[in-house]
């Protein structure tokens, strides 16, 4: 069994993406990634500070907009709208979850489609389905990467994913198909759902239960993502799948922390200096 060091790889990943922004800066194009956050949700915080941690250390500018959780879905349409149409904006991210009285969907879709850096914006989500060129979601993004670095096979392999959230298992549909794999999608409705995980090749689990995943539900070699972040009240980050039982059956299998999490900041950087570079017409 091989562990899939995503913080190692996304390290690399900020490494190459530090000496494209300076390229970039000698061009005159500083890329700047704006952060809307509306309220104070607690876990949001902690993501939205790992971004900005990632911004410094690759020089990309990075600028935060702090909405109050009474915000009116005018006041925040205003301001995508503000940001939209700044020119020294590359990336508008909409952080997530927003207060219940603010329309998500709505939200997202006027995020400009060429600053979309999380891949929400129903322009994007369509493009992904059709394998053109666009801004993949984050999260999907950096499992593909992570499967190609330890080249892993996804062509023929059937690929299930428990979980289908707009950010995480409806994109990474697109994005395996993309690569000629089988996919099944489970979710709570699932029957007998350990009959479908153990067929899998390669099983992704992104449904938000700690230890969701046993080891009877997985098939002896098979490569295992672990998308969840789960705190416990001891405050230890656990995932979705059972590490310990599963990683003695797995062929792969990667961490929480390190492995996804790393990855999604890291694919989020790697789009905002794609928006800079789209934005400009360089190749
Ligand atoms: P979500 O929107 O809550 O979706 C959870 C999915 O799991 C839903 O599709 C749900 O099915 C399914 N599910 C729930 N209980 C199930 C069960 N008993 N059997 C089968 N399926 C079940 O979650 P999310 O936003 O995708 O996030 C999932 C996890 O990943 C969370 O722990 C989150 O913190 C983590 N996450 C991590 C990253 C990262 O960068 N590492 C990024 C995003 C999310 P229904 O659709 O039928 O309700």
């Amino acid at each position: 069994m091989e562990i899939i060091n995503g913080k190692e790889l996304a390290q690399n990943i900020r490494t190459d993406l530090k000496s494209e922004v300076e390229k970039l800066k000698r061009k005159g194009i500083n890329p700047k990634l704006a952060v809307i956050m509306v309220g104070d949700d607690k876990a949001s915080k902690v993501y939205v500070k790992n971004k900005s941690k990632a911004c410094e250390e690759i020089g990309i500018e990075y600028e935060e907009f702090l909405l109050n959780s009474d915000t009116t879905m005018d006041k925040l349409l205003e301001l995508i709208y503000k940001l939209n149409a700044d020119n020294k904006i590359h990336g508008i991210l909409l952080q997530s979850p927003l207060p219940k009285h603010l329309d998500i969907n709505m939200a997202f879709k006027e995020i400009a489609t060429q600053k979309d850096v999380d891949g929400f914006n129903p322009i994007n989500v369509g493009k992904l389905s059709l394998n053109q060129d666009c801004f993949v979601s984050c999260t999907p993004y950096g499992i593909i990467r992570m499967l190609e670095a330890y080249n892993i096979p996804m062509e023929g392999a059937h690929a299930v994913i428990i979980g289908r959230s707009n950010i995480v298992g409806k994109p990474l549909i697109q994005c395996l198909l993309n690569k000629n794999a089988t996919v099944t999608i489970c979710h709570s409705k699932t029957r007998n759902i350990e009959q479908t995980t153990k067929m899998a090749d390669i099983l992704v689990a992104a449904v938000g239960k700690p230890n969701f995943v046993s080891a009877d539900m997985v098939k002896d070699g098979a490569v295992v993502i672990d998308v969840g972040i789960n705190r416990m009240e001891d405050g230890k980050l656990v995932g979705d799948v059972n590490f310990e039982d599963v990683s003695k059956k797995a062929s792969y299998i990667t961490p929480v922390p390190g492995g996804v999490g790393p990855m999604t900041v890291a694919m989020l950087m790697h789009n905002v200096v794609k928006a800079a570079k789209d934005l400009n017409n360089i190749e």
